[in-house]
């Protein structure tokens, strides 16, 4: 198991992993095999070292995500469970890292989080079966949908309402070397704790999610898919710090400010 970061340090954008507490710069591909196991020396004070700062830890090419995945979550919006996944794209354009700020658009009304538990693919996948669909998997990260509530309310596509810029914070790394095993998934705002469940709740696990959306679409390594959000989504405010957790992956913070 790796935590795979990706840094800018001393005029350079590049990934790093942390193995033993000590955090190694990596020169080339995180996702050509050897890269990983060649990381080069440890960078003096890690994460806190001068200067550092933690980007999100991937620049996709697209952001699949899944609506209503969740058994909790389509009860508390009203719909009936899906047969199939629901699937809409979010722009490479609103990914954020740790730490940068959610900026609410004027006048869209309700802004939401939605803590998710995504996944970050390694290799490239085409019609990949269900029982090959983790040899796709580089690792997992944490994301939040954030969402214009009252826009998506008015619309059938999920474009607008999602696609805002800094409407996707990814982070703070990619844990590797972890399965689909349940584990919870939470949202915190302020301190307080908002969302709180479990991926065993997960109507269309991340294997069947992998093989249903490579059949349409070839994703590429990098690329993002996120698996829903639970129940007790709420709004956020400019001000509000949020906070999502998801076991064993880790917690990505963000704060929240209007739009100038
Ligand atoms: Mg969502």
């Amino acid at each position: 198991m790796d935590r795979v970061y990706r840094i800018s340090y001393q005029g350079a954008v590049q990934h790093a992993v942390d193995r033993g507490g000590a955090l190694h710069a990596i020169g080339g591909d995180i996702f050509a095999t050897p890269s990983l196991s060649t990381a080069g020396a440890a960078i003096p004070g890690g994460l806190n070292a001068p200067g550092l700062r933690v980007l999100a830890p991937v620049t996709p090419s697209k952001i699949v995500c899944v609506g209503l995945n969740y058994k909790d979550h389509a009860a508390e919006t009203g719909m009936t469970l899906p047969s199939e996944p629901l699937l809409f794209l979010k722009p490479p354009t609103a990914v954020i890292g740790p730490g940068d700020p959610i900026r609410l658009p004027p006048g869209v009304g309700r802004v939401d989080h939605e803590a998710e538990l995504a996944l970050v693919i390694g290799r490239r996948a085409h019609r990949v079966p269900r029982a090959r669909a983790w040899d796709s998997v580089f690792g997992l990260t944490c994301l939040n949908d954030v969402t214009a509530r009252e826009m998506q309310s008015k619309e059938s596509q999920f474009t607008r309402c999602k696609g805002f810029d800094t409407f996707s914070p990814v982070g703070p790394c990619i844990v590797t070397g972890l399965d689909g095993e349940p584990r919870d998934v939470e949202a915190w705002v302020n301190g307080q704790r908002r969302q709180a469940s479990n991926t065993r709740h997960l109507i269309f696990p991340i294997d069947y999610l992998i093989e249903y959306i490579s059949f349409v679409m070839t994703l590429e390594p990098g690329d993002i898919i996120s698996t829903g959000t639970p129940e007790g989504i709420g709004p956020l405010q400019s001000g509000d710090t949020v906070t999502v957790k998801v076991e064993g992956v880790g917690e990505l913070t963000n704060p929240v400010e209007a739009e100038p």
